[in-house]
């Protein structure tokens, strides 16, 4: 009706090389009319409405089901409530409101605005949007996996021994081995997985993919059921989240679907991860801090509630649960606009006032004095040795999306100890295995250079050292980390290279 679906499946291949994974594609949900997957739904379900001749409906949403549905109510012309928690941020209200929907305010959780929304329904006599238990809402959720299965074909079917030519299909479908999402009320993962399934039944794909549903902390209620090996959720009664989207506190008769869906799916031999899949919680603050780092290494920029669903991929693949080789599809939604002041600060631009006066004085001169009086904060200056251009570009990289440092880069031994001197960085990243002047050497050099000596080093290698090896290195470095591997944890519990470096330079 309005272009939604069809949205494009992005190899991911900054953040998938962060995290050592090939196959990391994103399914772009941004790109819907209304940036969110909802859109499919509301259209099939709108649609399913006009054909019954609803004149007018209720629905509680915490926020983007109703942006959606206020969208496709519009261009049906069918009256329609939403009932938002006061935890919606402000810009998603106004946007359902543009639509012509009443919007009603509900001081409450998610839960109770969703129960004072169904007796407002019924009093009223008017149709109520029943979501999960709603057919056309989840079976509107399907097209995502089929979309996800003809895309993956695309860009795995002629490299992959799998592919079966002779089959009188253009180009195989292929399943990934996971698909993430954050889970509110489930209804997503519900349609999705039931997708995959009629899929693989009809012999169209080869597996089911394993079900990763992310939740935040403070309402994760599908966790720790999961945890617990319950298949009865327990309602979380106030969630403690600030990301409204995803607190729905009681998922209901959702949750124990899904689940024995995915279990069914595995005992079956249709999805090889036992049980079908797993929910795993993150904190508000971990899905901010990856919210910003998807945007500076992707250019994505996503909603909060869709940073979850990528914290939980770093978590899955730290925990090793999701392997190297496995392909994984991570749907993501929405837009930063709400916390943007939470994650960037106060310091995200720098001012630069030019007088009228300036200009007509000396219209050159004066732009570019100005320029350069603007003050720049100092960074922290950070050189960056290792022989191979790729491991240098990946470090930077992941520097740069998790900070403002200033960066240098060396390729051998003795570049690293002239750029040493020469910048006197605050923090050395250093490579053992180059050749002739290699990583032992600089750091001999370096420790006996007064200038030089107390400059903390941390050092990456691609293989496992010997003990005389790690003997030379006692004392004289910072920390050790493996090449392909800087988001694993080391004998301290500390992970990241970022964590790492913002340690030193504090
Ligand atoms: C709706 C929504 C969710 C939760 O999806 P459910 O399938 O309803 O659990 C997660 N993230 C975003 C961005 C959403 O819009």
């Amino acid at each position: 009706m309005m272009g939604e679906g069809g949205t494009p499946l992005i190899h991911a291949l900054n953040l998938g090389k962060m995290l050592g994974l090939e196959n990391l594609y994103i399914k772009d949900e941004r790109q819907g009319p209304t940036n969110s997957f909802k859109d499919r739904q509301a259209s099939l379900a709108v649609t399913a409405w006009k054909e019954a001749g609803i004149r007018e409906a209720v629905l509680a949403s915490t926020g983007n089901v109703a942006i959606a549905y206020s969208a496709y109510a519009a261009r049906a012309g069918i009256k329609l409530w939403a009932f938002l928690t006061s935890l919606v941020p402000a810009e998603k209200m106004r946007e359902v409101a543009v639509y012509g929907t009443q919007v009603v305010k509900v001081t409450a959780t998610y839960d109770q605005a969703k129960t004072i929304a169904y007796e407002f329904a019924k009093q009223r006599n008017l149709h109520f949007e029943r979501g999960s238990r709603s057919i056309p809402s989840v079976e509107a959720m399907k097209t995502l996996a089929y979309e996800i299965v003809e895309d993956l074909g695309l860009f795995l079917g002629q490299n992959n021994p799998e592919v079966n030519q002779s089959d009188g299909l253009d180009s195989e479908w292929i399943a990934p081995d996971w698909y993430l999402q954050s889970v509110s009320g489930g209804l997503g993962p519900q349609g999705v997985q039931k997708g995959f399934s009629e899929l693989f039944e009809m012999g169209l794909i080869k597996k089911v993919p394993a079900i990763a549903g992310i939740q935040t902390e403070g309402c994760a209620p599908m966790v720790h059921a999961f945890q617990r090996d319950q298949s009865i959720a327990e309602a979380v009664v106030s969630p403690r989240t600030h990301i409204a989207t995803l607190s729905t506190g009681d998922p209901g008769f959702t949750y124990t679907l899904l689940l024995t869906r995915m279990r069914e799916s595995a005992d079956l031999g249709k999805c090889n991860f036992p049980g079908g899949g797993i929910f795993e919680a993150v904190s508000d603050e971990e899905a901010y801090r990856t919210m910003h780092m998807l945007a500076k290494l992707e250019g994505l920029s996503v909603e909060p509630a869709s940073a979850v669903a990528f914290a939980g991929l770093i978590k899955l693949v730290r925990d090793r649960i999701i392997k190297q080789n496995d392909v994984v599809v991570v749907n993501c939604t929405g837009h930063t606009m709400s916390i943007e002041t939470d994650i960037l600060g106060d310091n995200w631009a720098k001012n630069l006032v030019v007088s009228a006066k300036v200009f007509e004085e000396q219209p050159e001169e004066g732009i570019l004095s100005a320029l350069s009086a603007a003050t720049f904060e100092k960074f922290p200056r950070v050189l960056v040795v290792d022989d191979t251009s790729d491991a240098r570009r990946l470090i930077v990289r992941i520097l740069k999306s998790q900070g403002d440092y200033i960066l240098f880069e060396a390729e051998n031994g003795g570049e690293a100890i002239q750029k040493a001197l020469k910048e006197a960085p605050d923090l050395i990243i250093l490579d053992l295995m180059m050749p002739e002047v290699d990583g032992f050497m600089v750091l001999d050099a370096l420790k006996n250079d007064p200038r030089t000596s107390n400059i903390p080093v941390i050092v990456v290698t691609a293989k496992d050292l010997t003990r005389a090896e790690k003997a030379r290195l006692q004392g004289r470095i910072h920390a050790l980390m493996e090449k392909g591997n800087f988001l694993d944890s080391n004998e301290d519990g500390e992970n990241d290279l970022s964590s790492q470096i913002r340690e030193i330079l504090k």
